[in-house]
């Protein structure tokens, strides 16, 4: 192939974490190609103070990025932003952590039990529990959550890792629901309706690609849900970084601008989908080739705003191995491909996560070493290595 392992995971210092994590550069190519449209200069007297619009219930969410999420909601129509209160966070992950101490009562005599339907993306009880807090706690797998009392139930929808839509699982009253929308995006999945949830996050990072902006939105239909919410993210970082806030505005414009105006890339949701549907087509080959796993089978949906009919095609590839091999994280890692264990998320290690996000250059060494790991392993067999 010409290719080695190196070369693959060149631009990290650790490539066990980049096979962990789903690092979003696929969408590098849009932007590339976008130019100068996406390009703001902030003179270094601007956003100096730590107040964006001190009189509203989130005073650190700059007002231009709260208009550009509300517009661009309204053309994907993925989700209902009237009534709501918008809060932003470093990253969806810490409006996670905002919205388990809002809802945890502050004088319980036990934590509030957070849970969510296996398998569940995996960095939720790791933070749930990485202060131990006495607010909550993980309390795993929705599925046999059994325990009397209120509780929180997470629902990632499409889900993360296995891609398929989600709806509550815990079927007794004192729930609070929580919907992670990261990835309720065109480009992974039909959009069938506005999400119409009380309290739902969504992100830059699976949206547009930008993980490293470090910025998410809650949509929040409590007040008193938001104040403290709100509160978290001031008591935890003073706010958010209103550089990021000011750039994510610019480049929720800019997607916003190319679904208005498409030019001949395309809006960026266009140039994604297609993008996903030409790798989930190229990775499912590589799968029948290899013979050895096997991937989720999904139906297809008519999509409100892309107007056609698709299969959701997720951002990660959720891969059984075959009955024989008990360990596919470790078989993957012998024939140079980094994966997560399906034990992180709750499941059995006979299934792991793929990203589906990786540059070009990568998806491809990735897609071709898939498929010719029958070869390697019948050459293997012959010659007794
Ligand atoms: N929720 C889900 C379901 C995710 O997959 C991710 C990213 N992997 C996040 C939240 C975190 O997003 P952010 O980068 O905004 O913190």
């Amino acid at each position: 192939m010409g290719v080695t392992f190196s070369t693959v995971f060149r631009h990290l210092s650790d490539p066990k974490l980049k096979g962990e994590i789903g690092d979003p550069t696929m969408y590098e190519r849009f932007w590339q190609q976008a130019g100068d449209k996406s390009t703001i200069v902030i003179p270094g007297w601007q956003s100096m103070s730590y107040f964006s619009d001190a009189g509203s219930l989130c005073w650190f969410l700059e007002p231009d990025f709260a208009q550009e999420i509300i517009r661009l909601h309204k053309i994907v129509g993925n989700a209902v932003t009237e009534d709501r209160h918008i809060v932003v966070g470093t990253g969806s992950t810490q409006l996670y952590q905002a919205v388990l101490y809002a809802l945890s009562p502050q004088d319980a005599v036990e934590p509030l039990s957070v849970v969510s339907a296996a398998p569940y993306y995996s960095s939720y009880p790791l933070i749930t529990d990485c202060l131990k807090s006495g607010l909550y706690k993980w309390a795993g797998d929705a599925r046999s959550f059994n325990k009397e009392g209120p509780f929180i139930e997470l629902v990632t929808s499409p889900n993360n890792p296995d891609g398929y839509a989600r709806q509550s699982v815990v079927n007794k009253s004192g729930g609070i629901l929580v919907h992670d929308l990261a990835y309720y995006w065109p480009q992974y999945t039909p959009i069938i309706s506005a999400a119409n949830h009380d309290i739902m996050l969504f992100t830059v990072s699976k949206s547009t690609g930008h993980a490293g902006m470090r910025i998410g939105w809650a949509l929040v239909k409590d007040e008193e849900v938001a104040k403290k919410m709100v509160k978290f993210v001031e008591l935890n970082t003073i706010g958010v970084s209103k550089d990021s806030q000011l750039r994510a505005a610019k480049v929720l414009q800019v997607v916003i601008s190319s679904c208005q105006y498409p030019t001949t890339l395309g809006s960026l949701f266009d140039f994604s989908a297609h993008l996903m549907e030409e790798r989930w087509r190229l990775l499912r080959a590589a799968v029948r080739q290899s013979g050895l796993f096997t991937l989720p089978e999904f139906s297809p949906g008519s999509c409100s705003f892309l107007k056609r009919s698709f299969a959701p095609q997720p951002a990660f590839a959720w891969l059984k191995c075959q009955e024989l091999m008990e360990d596919c994280e470790g078989f993957l890692r012998s024939n140079n491909i980094l994966t997560r264990s399906g034990k992180h998320f709750g499941v059995s290690p006979q299934y792991v996560r793929i990203s589906m996000l990786d540059r070009d250059e990568n998806f491809y060494i990735f897609v071709e070493r898939l498929s010719t790991i029958h070869l390697r392993h019948s050459i293997q067999d012959e010659t007794g290595e």
